[in-house]
């Protein structure tokens, strides 16, 4: 990170026009040059619930009258993310609306953009924490991964999802509220921000990938027509299927999920009710999302039926898991090799799910 220059300008270009040296410092770049700018910073609060309204706002002062513009930044792990921007008044004053809309807990801070005249400058950082309005159950310990090392989907992705209902019980309205709930939870949870592409008459986990197709898919089969076990005791499998070599935010290799969902063995969703309905999917989409199995009852992952008398909610071990896999986790990278992405190194044999 580079700081801004404290360079005394004015004084530098007063002293240097009557000298032969103004010749090469004013080839200098431009970001040498160029009025100061300060920027300030204060946070409405420290922490907040889903929903509730924190503000950043503060001053820019550079001693001209131009509206500048500022931009949110939020430190996740492979560095500063814009989240917003805007522009300063006249006066120097801004002011945004800082996203409560998922769980972290991570510095903001504004940046303000050079301009010909004016150098740019960022603010002090402040640390907000978004937490859950309930109490989650269980220990913060009890997450796990479902994969080799750690593999997660890029979470700087607006990821796609699509439902094929044309099988789907116990009925595709229970279905579609069910899954866009969850979504909505797994949204809150990751930062990971989801987009309904509506009906899809793919499945998921077949190994039949169209580029046209959702990243997420959610299908119905019976235990006869798939190879993915879904025998008497299990009603769904999730996870994800294709992938390919990336990095993460540290540089260390990890695989990157592209394609995945959930398959539901429409002979046994058919006798579920609404809330047992989302209750699987708040679990099958724990394994979409990388997560995997733990022993402690009161979690989503659990395999037992134990979920099936938990609150509509993730808990607290669901929650850390999500927050090391999702957006707090930092963008990962593809690895390229001769500046193509190496898709020759997907595995496309190793469904994971669970
Ligand atoms: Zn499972």
């Amino acid at each position: 990170m580079r700081r801004p220059s404290r360079t005394p300008v004015l004084a530098a270009v007063a002293m240097l026009a009557a000298s032969t040296v103004t010749v090469s410092l004013l080839a200098a770049p431009a970001e040498a040059g160029g009025r100061k700018t300060k920027v300030s910073a204060t946070l409405s609060t420290t922490a907040a619930n889903p929903g509730g309204i924190v503000t950043l706002s503060g001053w820019v002062k550079d001693k001209g009258k131009q509206k500048r513009r500022v931009v949110l930044e939020q430190k996740i792990a492979s560095g500063w993310r814009t989240v917003d921007k805007g522009r300063s008044a006249k006066d120097g004053a801004y002011a945004f609306t800082v996203p409560t809309t998922w769980f972290y807990s991570t510095k903001l801070r504004t940046r303000v953009k050079p301009t010909r005249k004016h150098r740019g400058s960022t603010s002090r950082a402040h640390r907000l924490s978004v937490v859950p309005a309930y109490t989650p159950l269980g220990s913060p310990d009890s997450w796990e991964t479902l994969g080799r090392s750690r593999d997660r989907w890029n979470p700087c992705r607006t990821l796609t999802y699509g439902i094929n209902t044309s099988r789907a019980t116990p009925d595709a309205g229970t279905v579609s509220t069910g899954i866009h709930n969850t979504m909505a939870l797994v949204s809150q949870a990751t930062g990971v921000r989801f987009r309904f592409k509506g009906e899809t008459a793919s499945n998921p986990l077949d190994r039949r990938w169209k580029r046209s197709d959702p990243d997420i898919i959610f299908g119905w089969t019976t235990d006869a027509e798939t190879k993915l076990d879904l025998g008497p005791t299990t009603a769904a499998r999730g996870g994800y299927d294709r992938t390919r070599r990336a990095r993460d935010a540290r540089g260390k290799a990890i695989w990157e999920a592209l394609d995945g969902g959930v398959i539901y063995d429409l002979t046994d969703t058919a006798t579920m009710n609404a809330t047992e309905f989302q209750q699987l999917t708040l679990h099958e989409m724990g394994h979409v999302m990388g997560l995997g199995h733990v022993s402690a009852p009161d979690q989503y992952m659990t395999p037992g039926v134990e979920l099936y008398s938990l609150p509509l909610v993730y808990q607290a071990g669901d929650l850390e898991g999500f927050s090391k896999l999702g957006l707090q986790a930092g963008c990962t990278r593809p690895v390229r090799f001769r500046g193509r992405t190496s898709l020759e190194r997907v595995v496309p044999f190793a469904t994971t799910l669970d």
